[in-house]
């Protein structure tokens, strides 16, 4: 165990000073760090200790965890950055190195440094309809290359896996009130400083852990021998991308409110409330939302994935279409 405040020293990975740390998952730490080499920029480097391996070799780590839900399997690992490797999109966190020593895997990646969307929402409670447009519709653009160019569903999109580079300025569409004087003055909106005004710039989907390529983009094909594959199969992978749609749908209903559209402190009734696509816009939190926003989130929550909008529907929802983006800096 580190204690806080120290870092801990990973055989393997001298090359890299860690700064701090950024998260913690399951099996995974991640921290900032800085190239001794100077060749790359700060990097996040996600630090996956091998508990046991799938294979003969397998090592067995004294700090095995029997409260460890799985065992972190070589191919899984692999499988993330194979998969990452292949993926080059500004809305997606770029994998710039792998290595491995006995004990860990590590995986270099560009570094958020405003971390995960899900701080922020817990920070400001909720996002006005403006920012959260401006969150959903980035995420959306990586959905939409990763599903319809690369052939590869996330699977696991929730805030957690949502980063962010934060902005020193962002511009609000809310004009601020004038002064009688000033009516005809022309209108250049506010700029508010600061993350806590919610100045999150370009977002970024990380976490490949759970994703899955379905689709060969070399050859635009479902993965398999093409005039052999099951129907099942091709309608599998048109399932799989309206998990994404779905987890979308969930993303944008808590940006818009601040809490989530299924919970249930029982595992088993919010598993029944899920599968029976049981949620509400609940007053007073809904109150002020626009009925646009609803509609879409309606359409996102729909239980019958063959109804479900895909990523062009989404895309082309008038609370999408309608509205005009502020510009923000790229990364
Ligand atoms: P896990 O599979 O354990 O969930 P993640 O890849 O989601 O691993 O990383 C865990 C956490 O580490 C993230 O939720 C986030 O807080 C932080 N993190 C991961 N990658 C980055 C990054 N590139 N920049 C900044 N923080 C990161
Ligand atoms: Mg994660």
């Amino acid at each position: 165990r580190e204690s806080k405040g120290k870092l801990p020293k990973y055989p393997g990975l001298e090359r890299w000073t860690l700064i701090e740390k950024m998260g913690d998952g399951a099996f995974s730490n991640v921290y900032r760090a800085r190239d001794n080499n100077g060749q790359y920029a700060e990097c996040a480097i996600k630090v996956v200790r091998k508990f046991e391996m799938n294979s003969t070799q397998g090592v067995l780590h004294p700090d095995f965890d029997k409260k460890a839900p799985k065992t972190v399997e070589r191919a899984n690992i692999l499988k993330e950055v194979q998969i990452m490797r292949q993926l080059d999109h500004p809305n997606i966190v770029q994998l710039v190195d792998f290595s491995e020593s006995r004990q860990y895997y590590f995986i270099i990646l560009e570094l958020c440094p405003g971390g995960e969307l899900f701080h922020q929402i817990v920070r400001l409670t909720y996002f006005s309809e403006d920012l959260s447009r401006h969150v959903i519709l980035q995420v959306a653009e990586a959905l939409e290359y990763l599903h319809e160019e690369a052939g590869v569903v996330h699977r696991d999109i929730k805030p957690e896996n949502l980063l962010f580079y934060p902005t020193p300025f962002i511009p609000t569409k809310h004009p601020k009130p004038k002064a009688p004087e000033d009516e005809d003055k022309a209108d250049e909106g506010e700029f508010v400083r600061g993350v806590g005004a919610g100045g999150i710039g370009t977002i970024k989907i990380a976490d490949f852990g759970l994703s899955k390529v379905i689709w060969d983009s070399q050859t635009m094909t479902p993965c398999g021998t093409v005039g052999y594959t099951a129907p099942e199969i091709v309608k599998d992978e048109r399932y799989s991308k309206s998990v994404d749609m779905w987890a979308l749908g969930c993303v944008l209903y808590t940006l818009l409110c601040g809490f989530p559209p299924f919970y249930d402190e029982s595992i088993q009734v919010l598993t029944e409330k899920v599968a029976r696509g049981q949620y509400t816009f609940l007053s007073p939190w809904w109150d002020d939302i626009s009925k646009s926003a609803q509609d879409l989130v309606t359409h996102l929550l729909t239980v019958d994935p063959e109804k479900r909008y895909d990523i062009k529907q989404f895309l082309n929802h008038p609370w999408i279409r309608e509205a005009n983006e502020p510009t923000y800096a790229a990364h």
